[in-house]
């Protein structure tokens, strides 16, 4: 028996990378998945829905469709993220405004539609993709990490708003992960491999995060075996947030 037999999961940037992985994760251990993505793949999920998360009526009727069509929602992971680079100083506020609206607001229009579903399931946990940007002082990322240190504030936040009504709210906090979005900032890099050497030596563990392992923590804190698990951020960061190493030999 699958932890999540029986149960339905929503996946938000489910068809690339981290949200791909957590798809597979999760139906491996028995869930039938639904992903929600501005360009859902061929991936064979329960569902596989275009849905963008800064458009309230695009998620409103994707997360009724979910429910109509598999007939519940226990599990949402809110994924869906996009980049930004540059100090303060170097995006304008239309750009501030996009990238919160996608980062933040995204996980906050999909939670508020799942929220009636969630209420009625008896094994309701939401997981919130977070990043070491939340927690560390990362340069060149201010707007990125501005959104990533609200997603963690309103993961505490939901954690005590809905605790009574028996759904869980955790995040995950990964390093720097291979997936397709560090491959187009790596190609956008003068020196591709210098940039990708640089970006594993500053993880202790001297490599970057592979999906699967973000997911087996999403996938830890969705599970209904977690019930004492909330408001709470598992780092999948090969050490970077915590440790303070001797420069290797
Ligand atoms: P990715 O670009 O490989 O995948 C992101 C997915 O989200 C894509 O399928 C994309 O189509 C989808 N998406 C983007 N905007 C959307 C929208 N408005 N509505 C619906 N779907 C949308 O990225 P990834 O590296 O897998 O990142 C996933 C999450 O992990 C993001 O929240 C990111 O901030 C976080 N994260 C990534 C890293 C990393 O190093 N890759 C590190 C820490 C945190």
């Amino acid at each position: 028996m699958g932890e999540f037999d029986g149960l339905v999961a929503v996946v938000t940037g489910g068809a690339s990378g981290i949200g791909a992985a957590v798809a597979e994760e999760l139906e491996a251990r028995g869930a039938r998945v639904a992903v929600l993505d501005l360009e859902p793949d061929g991936a064979a999920h329960a569902l596989a829905l275009r849905a963008d998360v800064s458009d309230d009526a695009s998620v409103r009727a994707a997360v009724d469709r979910v429910v109509a069509d598999l007939g519940r929602l226990d599990v949402l992971v809110n994924n869906a993220g996009i980049g930004a680079q540059g100090t303060v100083a170097d995006n304008d506020d239309a750009e501030w405004l996009r990238v919160l609206d996608v980062n933040l607001l995204g996980m906050v229009r999909t939670s508020r539609a799942a929220l009636p579903a969630l209420r009625r399931s008896p094994a309701a946990a939401i997981v919130n993709m977070g990043s070491i940007a939340a927690t560390a002082g990362l340069p060149q990322r201010a707007l990125y990490s501005a959104t990533k240190g609200a997603v963690l504030a309103l993961t505490r936040a939901m954690a005590a708003d809905h605790l009574e009504e028996g759904i869980r709210v955790n995040c995950v906090h990964p390093g720097t992960a291979d997936t397709p979005w560090i491959g187009r900032l790596l190609a956008r890099a003068d020196d591709p491999e210098a940039e990708r050497a640089a970006l594993e030596a500053r993880q202790p563990h001297g490599r970057l995060v592979s999906p699967a392992e973000v997911a087996g923590a999403v996938a830890y804190l969705a599970s209904p075996r977690s019930g004492s698990t909330t408001g709470t951020a598992i780092a999948v960061d090969g050490g970077m947030q915590d440790l303070r190493l001797r420069p290797r030999r």
